[in-house]
């Protein structure tokens, strides 16, 4: 029984999300979601046809908000957490040693603190790989200068949790700063400047203790909103918009299905983006559509109106996939792409014109 495994990033807070999935059942888990890629993941998971049994976040983070909440929000997936967090709304409070079940597999959880309190790592049932969340990184480990921070619990944490795994077991951390993905247990044990080689105890509390790291500067938002796993009382439309019933994919395209456009027609801007000799072929053109070849569509901006959605058209839905991206960017907000395009209108029966051209 194999795993499915993804790392995600967030690149403003260089934060590694990880998805794990027995492939078999196709039932996942999410490590370490982050609040502004909620949609993001919920996506990747429709499209890989997975469930999210849990996320799992590995400790409270200071640097960025948790995805946790949204995700229970928008999949019905439980949020997991070290007790030791004392985090509100958590479903499943961690304790060391804890089985984190998806079909067929399970994450164990043990207490990796020193970095926070309730820092845990997720071992993979085989312990061919573990999520070492913010106590081990690649060549480095996390900070022990604030949240309950303490480098002698941390050196205990990393040598008698983490380097007692096989020396293969690839390792992936929360973060990383330089875009260095993973690690395993035998590199870091030889070669982590902190902890490895011949680095005992006292070395590593003073290499850690005069780090002198600047403050992180989404800590004042990021703690207090974590301590209640992300849960927010009003949704962002930002994060969600409501115009239309979308469907945001892993490519980042907010879609539309073709016969909720024909049905509200009326309130759209249709904006067909194929070649003037397309629109007099067989597949025709939705009656009312703005006939515009995405090549001119930059210099005619200006036709449209800003404050009505616009749904844009092609033959398959990839060239105006192309066309929101530049809707967007001349801040058009409420923007759709027809998904599949003028085949798939045709498919479902749906009504055109081909008298103009
Ligand atoms: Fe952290």
């Amino acid at each position: 029984m194999n795993v499915i495994f993804r790392q995600l990033h967030d690149t403003k807070s260089s934060t590694y999300s990880y998805l794990v999935a027995d492939s078999a059942t196709k039932e996942a888990v999410l490590i370490d979601p982050v609040f502004e890629h909620a949609r993001r993941d919920a996506a990747l998971l429709r499209e890989l046809g997975l469930t999210l049994r849990y996320t799992l976040d590995t400790h409270v983070h200071a640097d960025h908000v948790t995805g946790a909440w949204l995700l229970k929000e928008s999949t019905g997936s439980r949020i997991a957490l070290a007790a030791a967090s004392y985090a509100n709304g958590v479903d499943v409070p961690l304790e060391h040693g804890d089985k984190i079940h998806f079909g067929g597999r399970y994450l164990q959880a043990r207490a990796t603190p020193g970095h926070t309190n309730g820092c845990m790592t997720f071992v993979l049932d085989d312990s061919s790989m573990a999520f070492t969340g913010d106590a081990l990184l690649i060549r480095g480990a996390g900070r022990t200068d604030f949240q309950q921070g303490n480098a002698h619990t941390l050196y205990h944490s990393i040598v008698e949790q983490i380097f007692t795994l096989p020396e293969d077991c690839v390792l992936y951390p929360a973060h990383d700063y330089r875009g260095l993905t993973c690690s395993s247990v035998g590199e870091e044990k030889r070669f982590n400047p902190r902890i490895g080689g011949a680095r005992s105890e006292t070395d590593f509390v003073g290499y850690m203790e005069n780090l002198r790291l600047g403050h992180p500067k989404q800590m004042d938002v990021a703690v207090p909103a974590n301590m209640s796993c992300g849960r927010i009382e009003t949704t962002d439309a930002a994060l969600a918009p409501d115009w239309a019933p979308l469907c945001y994919t892993y490519a980042g395209i907010n879609e539309i299905d073709a016969d909720w456009v024909a049905v509200h027609a009326e309130g759209l801007q249709i904006v067909d983006v194929r070649e003037r000799n397309e629109h007099t072929g067989e597949l025709g053109y939705i009656t009312g559509a703005y006939l515009i070849p995405l090549s001119e569509l930059p210099g005619r901006l200006a036709t449209l109106d800003k404050a009505k959605p616009v749904v844009a058209v092609c033959r398959s839905g990839g060239r105006s996939a192309q066309a929101v991206a530049i809707l967007e960017r001349a801040g058009f907000t409420k923007t759709a792409n027809l998904a599949g395009g003028m085949l798939e209108w045709r498919d479902q029966g749906l009504p055109i014109d081909t008298t103009r051209a």
